[in-house]
This record gives C-alpha cells, sequence and structure tokens, in this order.
C-alpha cells in the first residue's frame, strides 16, 4: 500500500497513520516530523526550513523532494508506506510522479477550518512523533508520552496566528492536489469530524483493511 494522506494541518493525519501504519506495518514518512528534527539537531536542512515553518509557510520543493526520495530508497519502504504531510504543491506530486512510484490513493481527511482551529489549540506533540490532544486524545498521564515517557510540546507553529497562516497556505497551495488525484482517479475523502475512532472507521473502511 503506498498511500497519500492529504488534509489540512490538525485534520489527524498523523493520528490516523500512526494507526494504519501499525496495522498495515508500513512506515509513515512525515516530512514535518523529519524537518522538526532536523531543526532539532540544528542541521543545515534545518535552519533552512526554520524561518518557513515559523512563518507557517512551505518549506521550498527542492527541500521536500530531496527528503522524499532519499527516504523512499530505504530498505523499509519496499512493501509500502505511509505519505504524512507530503505531497503539499502541485510540483511535489509531480517530482513524486516522475520518481516512478505509483500511488495506490490519496486519502483525504475533510475538517472545516473552524475545527481545525479549535483541534490545532489542544495538540500536543512528543519528538518521537506522537500526537495527542488535551481534550481528544489525551496521554495517561498528562504531559508525558505514552509511547516512550517523554515530556510532551506545543509545536511553535500551532500559535493560532501561525495556524491562520498554515490553513491560508493551505488552501492556496495543498487543496488543488485534490483535484490532481481525482483526475486519476485515486483520490477518496473522509470525514474527519467525529472522534478518533470514528475517523479511523471510516478510513480503514476506504482502504478496505
Ligand atoms: P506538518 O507537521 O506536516 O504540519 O508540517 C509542519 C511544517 O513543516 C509545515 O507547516 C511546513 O512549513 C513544513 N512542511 C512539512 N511538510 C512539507 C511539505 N511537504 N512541503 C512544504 N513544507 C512542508
Amino acid at each position: 500500500m503506498k498511500l497519500i494522506l492529504l488534509g489540512a494541518p490538525g485534520a489527524g493525519k498523523g493520528t490516523q497513520a500512526e494507526i494504519i501504519c501499525e496495522k498495515l506495518n508500513i512506515p509513515t514518512i512525515s516530512t514535518g516530523a523529519i524537518l522538526r528534527q532536523a531543526m532539532k539537531d540544528g542541521t543545515e536542512m534545518g535552519l533552512k526550513a526554520k524561518s518557513f515553518i515559523e512563518a507557517g509557510a512551505l518549506v521550498p520543493d527542492e527541500v521536500i523532494i530531496g527528503i522524499v526520495k532519499e527516504r523512499l530508497a530505504a530498505d523499509d519502504c519496499k512493501n509500502g508506506f505511509i505519505l504524512d504531510g507530503v505531497p503539499r504543491t502541485i510540483p511535489q506530486a509531480e517530482a513524486i510522479d516522475a520518481m516512478g512510484i505509483e500511488i495506490d490513493m490519496a486519502l483525504d481527511i475533510e475538517v472545516p477550518d473552524e475545527m481545525i482551529i479549535e483541534r490545532v489549540s489542544g495538540r500536543r506533540v512528543c519528538s518521537c512523533g506522537a500526537s495527542y490532544h488535551v481534550k481528544f486524545k489525551p496521554s495517561a498521564v498528562e504531559g508525558v508520552c505514552d509511547k516512550c515517557g517523554q515530556p510532551l510540546t506545543i509545536r511553535k507553529d500551532d500559535e493560532p496566528q501561525t495556524v491562520l497562516d498554515r490553513l491560508t497556505t493551505y488552501h492556496e497551495q495543498t487543496e488543488p492536489l485534490k483535484d490532481f488525484y481525482r483526475a486519476k482517479g485515486l483520490l477518496v475523502e473522509v470525514e474527519g469530524t467525529g472522534t478518533v475512532a470514528e475517523t479511523t472507521e471510516k478510513v480503514l473502511k476506504a482502504l478496505g483493511v
């Protein structure tokens, strides 16, 4: 299964990816997580990405395409993968096509903007990649990751003004990907407004697993 997850920031892509990757035993490739790790490590790529991320803008396509090319060449991607948060622009989608990768499905999780703002304000993340919500998906112990025990943090780009900028970026640059994949017959849309479990049920049904 070569799956692309589409949807606004905070739609639940990462949460559903965690569940699907465990069920199908395939890796999730999250460019956002890779970039955050690079920023934490202070690498050249991290330094380059920082200003874009903190402004709620997109990191240049050539940086993203480089990351994806390198990551998808790894052994663990041989039996499939989930792309979470990439592609985010038409040139990124075209680059994935040009790599000769045949995507099976582009699954779009639809959530209206008002709900996104509410969700993102309660989001807490761990550097291991796990993601929580204070109300909708709390960790067992407040502020501590269930998976690895590290402290949870608030993403800097989840601040209210940055979220509005990220939503504008999403509508302008990422949403056109729906038509891109619809034209290829690969787009499947699911409503992501319910609980995590309700959305998971819809997602798994769409995947036929
Ligand atoms: P995410 O964790 O997917 O919400 O990504 C966090 C931020 O990283 C985004 O707001 C962008 O600034 C940057 N980013 C992640 N993935 C991409 C991508 N595919 N293209 C451009 N920028 C990206």
